[in-house]
């Protein structure tokens, strides 16, 4: 199993529940990928150090998959986001609405109102900024979304896609709940934590600071590999592009901000958002606090890949990469970065079951959950 994330860990784990012997390999200090938390040593804080993470999920199987591992604490995303010298709140909901335009509409006159606003000549939106410019016009758009997009993906929100901004939804009641999800919530004791549960098994044995070649796998029956697809082909073909984080950590004592995620959406404030971590455990008493502001920039070869860029030209590439994995033997293309897409954690987890179902039908080895 290459990589220690949830992907590999969901794998090895029903691999292993099954009689595999599994290894374990991870280039990093420790298990986790990029769902990673551990304790903040200045201020006992527990940290989401590669950013904010919050469960949220339809899948019931997934829901009472992560539940086997882990207490969950109910937790809804309420972010907040500054911008041109105000607070607001996010996702848009009648409170922003009302609050940005100076109103006190209802939910069908806010609803009348956004429509009166938003570009009708667009019927089919491709962009992001398509997609916006048709669903809550300029006003909103400009305030809210240009800023932060260009920062966020370092290109103009009219050559990216509009599913981007489909992840976000638009409501005309006072909900900020930040997801529309049944299942919601936080791991008490964070995700490193839990994923250290699912690793528990006398089957799997771990290796940290154990990166993994193609050469170095042949020594196994198969290989699951969760790392970047291009990189396991030693990037022959050029390299998928992605944007990385760089989070710059600072203290406080109290409380800084009052939650858990600031955004910023202007353009010259160059952070995208600040996180106060000991808001996602409000159940723990902390004095002190940690934050991170999160700067986005282009992934260059020494940097952590966090978010598939997915234009036309990474799209071609994907291809030609995709075609060489399918000629490889013994491996499967797992995750995030195996398959170069943006995965929440409960996909991420859906995909990891049914990856592990999957090669025990085809190995003989029964594969029900
Ligand atoms: P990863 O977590 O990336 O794990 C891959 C592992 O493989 C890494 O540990 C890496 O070190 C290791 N690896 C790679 N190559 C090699 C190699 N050659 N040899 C050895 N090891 C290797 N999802 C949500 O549901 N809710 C959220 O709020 C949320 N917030 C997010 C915020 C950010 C900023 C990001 C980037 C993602 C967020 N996600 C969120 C998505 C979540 O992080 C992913 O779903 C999850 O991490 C995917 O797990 P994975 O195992 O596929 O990949
Ligand atoms: N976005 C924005 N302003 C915000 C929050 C989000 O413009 O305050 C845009 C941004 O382009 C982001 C996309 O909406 O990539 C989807 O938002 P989400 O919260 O899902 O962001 P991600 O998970 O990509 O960080």
């Amino acid at each position: 199993m290459v990589g220690a994330g949830l992907s590999g860990a969901v794998i090895g784990r029903r691999l292993a529940e099954q009689g595999h012997k599994i290894t374990v390999m991870d280039g990093r200090p420790h298990i986790g990928g990029n769902c990673h938390t551990e304790r903040d040593t200045e201020t006992g804080v527990l940290v989401h150090l590669y950013g904010p993470h919050i469960f949220h999920t339809d899948d019931e199987e997934v829901w009472a998959y992560v539940n086997r591992f882990a207490t969950f604490r109910p937790y809804k995303n309420r972010v907040k986001t500054t911008t041109r010298g105000a607070v607001y709140s996010l996702p848009i909901n009648l409170h922003t609405i009302n609050q940005f335009f100076g109103q006190t509409l209802r939910p069908e006159e806010a609803r009348r109102f956004i429509e009166a606003k938003a570009d009708t000549t667009i019927s089919d939106p491709q962009t992001f900024e398509e997609q916006a410019l048709r669903f809550v016009g300029r006003d909103l758009y400009e305030a809210f979304f240009q800023g932060y997009t260009i920062k966020q993906w370092g290109c103009s929100p009219t050559e990216l896609p509009a599913s981007i901004l489909k992840r976000l939804p638009v409501r005309f009641n006072y909900d900020d709940n930040y997801f529309f999800h049944r299942f919601q919530g936080m791991p008490e004791e964070g995700y490193t934590a839990m994923i250290a549960r699912i690793l528990d098994h006398p089957n799997i044995t771990v290796h940290l600071e154990a990166t993994v070649t193609r050469d170095r796998a042949a020594a196994f029956d198969h290989v699951f590999y969760s790392g970047p697809i291009d990189g396991w082909f030693d990037f022959r073909l050029g390299r998928l592009g992605y944007r990385t984080l760089d989070f710059e950590r600072f203290s406080h004592k109290g409380d800084w901000q009052g939650c858990a995620v600031m955004n910023y959406g202007d353009v010259d404030v160059p952070w995208t958002r600040i996180t106060e971590h000991k808001h996602f455990a409000p159940w723990e008493s902390h004095d002190g606090s940690v934050l991170y502001r999160e700067y986005s920039r282009a992934c260059g070869p020494d940097d952590i890949p966090y978010y598939p860029i997915r234009q036309v030209a990474e799209k071609s590439l994907l291809a030609e990469y995709v075609a060489l994995a399918r000629a490889e033997e013994n491996v499967t293309f797992t995750g995030r970065l195996g398959t170069y897409r943006y995965l929440d954690m409960d996909v991420t987890i859906r995909e990891a079951l049914d990856c592990a179902a999957a090669y025990l039908r085809a190995v003989g080895d029964g594969g029900a959950m």
